[in-house]
This record gives structure tokens, sequence and C-alpha cells, in this order.
């Protein structure tokens, strides 16, 4: 996993493990070659074929049942061909190189490190929005916690930006303009797309399991999570719509930290986004109900 030095001080550990039903685990004992993970059934041979003319020689494994073939890629094996093109393993691997451990995953239901991470961390972010893990990722609280409130996480350089008031020409009313250029779904925040937002400030922003609090040098934003109306992720921000407030509140630079996700014993780092907040809000909210 590749982190840059500021991150590696800011790398924090998630107070959860959670697990998933049980999956099938290959036996340790046999080789990968046992069982095809094509078919399912066949065994793969060793074959040889040579290319450039005879000068360089390839090792080759095609399955005595469906006639998959793997070719070995320095201490990997890619799936190359097969005879049915719309077998489910060659719809997802076809043409992708794996290790053996991979491959024997595989042949015994399960799935490749990538598509397993995949599916791990979309697992944990369903069970972080319904409310069933909780993410505590902070010891010390910058500000001060009311009675059965309880910290979640801390973010520092976060900034908080909002939309301008534009004076249209004649009528002198204030009016927002919409901002453009937003991205949608999890897009990263682009400030210079946003030429309508205003920085307003820069401080820390806490989640307690009742507030969303941003903490500037000039300003202080208290947001009551059931106050919330809509939140919009994005990779390294959020935007906030609240009742009682008029203006959209983005809070960018939120992607500075890195977490460690567990589910089933597996462990990934990964960088801290604007979806991850959003459902973490979305789940305290949950467990209030
Ligand atoms: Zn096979």
């Amino acid at each position: 996993m590749i982190h840059n030095i500021m991150d590696e001080e800011n790398n924090l550990s998630t107070r959860n493990n959670i697990s998933k039903e049980e999956v099938n685990i290959p036996p340790h004992n046999v080789s990968w070659l046992d069982k095809c993970p094509v078919c399912k059934s066949g065994k793969l041979l060793s074959v040889t074929k040579k290319k450039f003319f005879g000068l360089a020689k390839t090792n080759c494994f095609e399955c005595n049942n469906c006639n998959a073939i793997f070719i070995q890629k320095d201490q990997r094996f890619q799936l190359t061909e097969v005879i049915d093109n719309s077998n489910p393993v060659w719809q997802l691997y076809g043409k992708q190189i794996l290790t053996e451990r991979e491959w024997k995953n595989i042949a015994y239901g399960g799935m490749s490190d990538a598509r397993q991470k995949e599916a791990d961390l979309e697992y944990w972010l369903t069970q972080l929005k319904e409310g069933k893990i909780q993410l505590q990722i902070a010891d010390d609280s910058p500000i001060i916690l009311k009675k059965g409130e309880e910290l979640q996480l801390v973010l520092p350089g976060i900034s908080l930006l909002e939309p301008r008031v534009v004076r249209m020409g004649g009528y002198g009313g204030p009016s927002i303009r919409v901002a453009k250029g937003i991205y949608f779904r999890v897009g990263g925040f682009r400030a210079e797309s946003h030429e309508e937002l205003k920085n307003i400030d820069q401080g820390t922003l806490t989640l307690t399991t009742k507030r969303l609090v941003f903490a500037g040098n000039k300003r202080t934003v208290n947001i009551d999570l059931r106050k919330i109306i809509s939140i919009q992720p994005y990779s390294d921000a959020i935007a906030i719509r609240r009742s009682g407030k008029q203006k959209t509140e983005y809070f960018t630079g939120i992607d500075k930290i890195r977490i460690s996700i567990t589910v089933d014993n597996r462990t990934y780092d990964v960088r801290f986004s604007g979806l991850i907040l959003k459902y973490q809000i979305e789940g305290l909210i949950k467990q209030r109900e």
C-alpha cells in the first residue's frame, strides 16, 4: 500500500473487527493445479508450448476437463484461454494474472485479492451506514463533550467553504448561485471549479455521537446530527445541508488521514473519504433511532 510520509503519522486504527459468514477455505495441503478454477472439476496438467520459434519455453497448464489454459508469468499465472467464453470465471478473471493462492481461492468459491478487497470494503461501508459498526478513531476531544456524548472522529486541517452571495443586477436581493462542476457520487472536490464558493475558515472537524463541530480560527459551526437534511460526499470533502441554515456548508480536506479496516481478519489500509464520513454520520443517526 502506498502512502506518503505525511499520512504515516496520521495512520489510525479502527477499533472494530467485523465478521461475515464463513466462506469455503481451500485446503492447505493441495496444489492449485488439483482443481481447475474455471470448471472446478478438472485438473491442470503441464503442457509445454514453444514460442518465438522455440527460443523460449513457456510454462503452460491446461485443464483436462474444460481445456482452460494458464500461462506462467514470473511467479503468477494468467488465464489466457477457455473454450466457453460465457463461463463466469472467464467473465471475471479472463486474461488476469493472479497468484497460485488467488487461483486456489477462486477454485474453492473465493475471489481474487482485488475483488475480495472491493467486496470487503463494500460490505464494511454498508455495515457502517446501517449503524452496525462504530468507527471510533480519536481519543482526545478538542471540544467539551456533553453528557452521554461520545467522541468518534477528529479531522484537523479542514477548510470551511460557503456559497458566495451574488447580487443580481437591478433587484438588489441576495441570491445564491448554484456551484458549477460539482462532482456527484464520490469524485474529488475541486476548489478551482467552485468560483462561487468562498473559503471561510480553517480548523478542526470533530464528529461525536450527537454533533459535527467545526472549530475554526474565526468561526465555530455546531451541527446537530438530527438537523442534517442531506450530505453530498466527495473523495476529499462533504457538503452538508441542514435545517435552520440556508447555505450549504462545504468541508474540504477530509482525506488527509488513513484508516485501517478489518473484515474477516483481512485488514486494509484505506484513505478516509467523504463517503466514509457520510456513512459514519448516517450510521450514528440510525443508532439513535
Ligand atoms: Zn477446467
